[in-house]
């Protein structure tokens, strides 16, 4: 199943069923992104959507997050779980990067990486999102996605993200990223996902019902 026309072939549909994917993390500047998808773990992008106007409102800069405390912080985000280890992320995130980058987040994925709470998705969807550099970031459905589609084998993220990195063409990476995650929230869910009115049912691995 998992060959390049079969490949080819779900791409293509993807591309036809979610032509405008993208983030749905609202943010008006790269930090934001950046404190968006830092607080989206472990959670979801309509809860840190719920957080986020109040938080950048007070604390929308790097500058702002540097001169605060991670206590105020930890209030506003509190609705997004493990408040209190993001807060000081966060914090400590804005300090290095007015420390040592002017006030700016870098473009560069060794740099990102080495921040405060900063993983390979984070970075990942960094690079891609607000760079437009090639990347595609594993998060929670793209990883059940292409397991099930049979795309990868691989049990850690890193290895499904190189997995994917293998058999996706290059200028797909960050496109297939948000297709993937779209695919995941409207039919291939975690459980019970729709097969039966899958488009991709014919081409899955993985058809589950
Ligand atoms: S057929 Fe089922 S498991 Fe496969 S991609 Fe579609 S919803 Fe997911």
């Amino acid at each position: 199943m998992n060959n390049a026309k079969n490949i080819k072939e779900v791409l293509s549909l993807l591309e036809v069923y979610y032509p405008h994917a993208s983030t749905s993390l609202r943010y008006e500047n790269v930090f934001q992104l950046l404190v968006a998808v830092m607080l989206s773990a472990r959670s979801t992008d309509e809860q840190v959507n719920t957080v986020t106007p109040d938080l950048f409102a007070c604390y929308g800069s790097t500058q702002e997050m540097a001169q605060a405390s991670s206590e105020d912080i930890e209030k506003l985000i509190k609705r997004c779980g493990l408040a209190k280890s993001k807060s000081r992320n966060l914090v400590k995130v804005a300090r290095v990067l007015v420390d040592f980058y002017d006030g700016q987040v870098p473009d560069n994925w060794e740099h990102l990486i080495s921040l405060p709470g900063v993983g390979r998705k984070t970075a990942n969807v960094l690079i891609s999102t607000a760079f437009n550099k090639p990347a595609i970031a594993v998060d929670t459905h793209v990883y059940r996605v292409s397991k099930r589609l049979g795309w990868a084998v691989g049990n850690k993220t890193e290895e499904v993200e190189k997995e994917l990195m293998q058999i996706i063409p290059r200028e797909l990476w960050a496109p297939t990223h948000h297709r993937l995650i779209a695919h995941g929230r409207s039919l291939c869910y975690a459980r019970r996902p729709r097969c039966k009115e899958c488009f991709l049912h014919n081409l899955c691995s993985a058809e589950i019902s």
